[in-house]
């Protein structure tokens, strides 16, 4: 059973404040993309890589795959306007042979071997997909565009979802195939009508949005 891994990292990144692509900013001095390219490739679960990048950066990717001494990164192709759009583009290289399908967000470069472990053991169960993620520990408020709070939000029973989410090849096939759009793969394969299991998470799992979220990663290496 081959586990295929797809590396989402076409976002513009524009919060970021910088004129690359979010994934070829500087962390230390590798591009951001290195870090969670290297872990995926170093995993023991996971037999190939597919790495999906802004148009133009396809080649600077397998360079950078090559230079790592990233073995298992099979393609480096052109993402699209939407994650969704990316995530497409991605499965379009994975073979119908291929048994899961792990998809991972450059953005969140600390992916811990054991969370990867955790969101494809379910996927023997039957599940028709599994996400890592952590019970949101704040109070929850909607708040109106004025800044006047609308409402309180109970938090019981909400977690704030991360990558890498797994899922057999065929089911993420199907969901995407509507062509429709998501945050996250799990919401395409629940628009389905799939089961998706939850599974803990890890902090180190954070999300590079801003300068600041950078600076956290960095400091974490
Ligand atoms: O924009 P967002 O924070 O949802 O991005 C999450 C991940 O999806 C990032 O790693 C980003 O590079 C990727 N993405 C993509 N193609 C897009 C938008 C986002 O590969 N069009």
């Amino acid at each position: 059973m081959s586990v295929w891994a797809i590396l989402v990292a076409a976002g513009r990144g524009e919060r970021l404040g910088s004129d690359q692509p979010k994934a070829f900013v500087k962390l230390h001095d590798l591009p951001l993309l290195a870090e969670p390219m290297r872990r995926l490739d170093e995993s023991e679960w996971i037999d190939a890589v597919v790495v999906v990048v802004p148009t133009g950066w396809e080649e600077p990717a397998i360079l950078l795959a090559e230079e790592l001494g990233c073995a298992k990164v099979r393609a480096s192709v052109a993402g699209g306007e939407t994650r969704a759009d990316s995530v497409r583009a991605g499965l379009a290289e994975v073979p119908d042979d291929a048994a899961a399908v792990l998809v991972h967000d450059a953005a969140r470069p600390l992916v811990p071997e054991a969370v990867i472990e955790r969101v494809l053991a379910p996927l023997a169960e039957g599940w028709d997909g599994v996400v890592p993620g952590l019970p949101v520990p704040d109070t929850l408020k909607r708040v109106d565009g004025d800044g006047r709070v609308a409402e309180t939000v109970a938090r019981d029973g909400l977690w704030a979802v991360q990558t890498p989410q797994a899922f057999p090849v065929e089911t993420l096939r199907r969901a995407v195939s509507g062509g429709g759009d998501a945050t996250d793969c799990a919401g395409l394969v629940e628009a389905a009508g799939g089961r998706i299991k939850v599974v803990e998470g890890d902090p180190q799992l954070l999300k590079v949005t801003t300068a600041d979220d950078l600076a956290r990663v960095a400091a974490l290496l």
